[in-house]
């Protein structure tokens, strides 16, 4: 792990689903619960969010009811920007110092996305929001987590889930022989077709020695716990 005064730098995939409580739109309850969470570790831990957008669009399935799939995936990650804007929103309420960087750029609510930028934000203690995921249609927010965390030197990716609190052998919501994985690696899980995490996540990640922590959200704290380092949830290695 490289050190950086002391202090670890992760990037903590949040996905838009979370943000709408299963629900269109952004539930104020649950983001300003999960900005206190990642407040409470920003003394400790340079942090990097990389927020998802299921909550409004997901590109593919617009694309399976008549949509241009590129168009609709472009509706996808604006809506990880209203997200991103949310989370930005509650972060500065529960103390913390948040910055927006946008993939798209849209200079009046966010800075275009900057690498060495947010490295120095971080540095500062400031909390950085990554929205419009990568900018480019048929991509997704996991993979978008994946290139970030390489692109700014992160120790560690954390994917965190909501409804589920590891990797399983299966689904375990519907196959009740479903085991809970305390490790694998990228390779086992692309063989073993795991759908937890995108697979070009875990491929860019499996190339290019990234590690990654799958956790579930709940109960209240897990988001702190996973950034300061706590081994909960699975964890996924080259
Ligand atoms: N998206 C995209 N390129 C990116 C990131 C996201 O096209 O680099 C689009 C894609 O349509 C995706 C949507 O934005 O379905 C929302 O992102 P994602 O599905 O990853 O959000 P999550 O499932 O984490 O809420």
């Amino acid at each position: 792990m490289t050190e950086r005064q002391g202090r670890r730098r992760v990037v903590l995939k949040l996905s838009g689903e979370a943000f709408g409580g299963g629900q269109l739109g952004v539930n104020p309850d649950i983001v300003s619960q999960i900005a206190r969470e990642i407040a409470a570790a920003t003394d400790r831990v340079e942090i990097a969010v990389v927020v998802g957008g299921g909550n409004f669009f997901r590109g593919a399935e617009l694309s399976q009811r008549g949509m241009d799939r590129a168009r609709a995936d472009y509706m996808g990650m604006l809506g990880t920007v209203m997200n991103a804007l949310a989370l930005q929103d509650f972060l500065e309420q529960a103390g913390a110092s948040p910055r927006v960087q946008s993939a798209i750029a849209m200079t009046q609510v966010a800075e275009p996305y900057l690498p060495l930028r947010a490295e120095r934000h971080m540095e500062k203690g400031r909390v950085v929001i990554f929205g419009a995921g990568a900018g480019l249609p048929y991509f997704s927010t996991d993979t978008v987590a994946a290139q970030r965390a390489l692109e700014i030197g992160a120790d560690e990716v954390l994917v965190a889930k909501n409804g589920v609190d590891a990797i399983y052998t299966a689904d375990p919501k519907t196959d009740a022989s479903a085991e809970r994985i305390e490790e694998i690696t990228f390779q086992d899980a692309l063989v073993r077709g795991l759908k937890v995490v995108d697979s070009t996540a875990f491929s860019l990640c499996m190339d290019n020695g990234m590690d990654m922590r799958v956790f579930g959200m709940e109960p209240a704290g897990n988001i702190t716990r996973a950034l300061l380092g706590e081994p909960i949830g699975t964890r996924v290695i080259a």
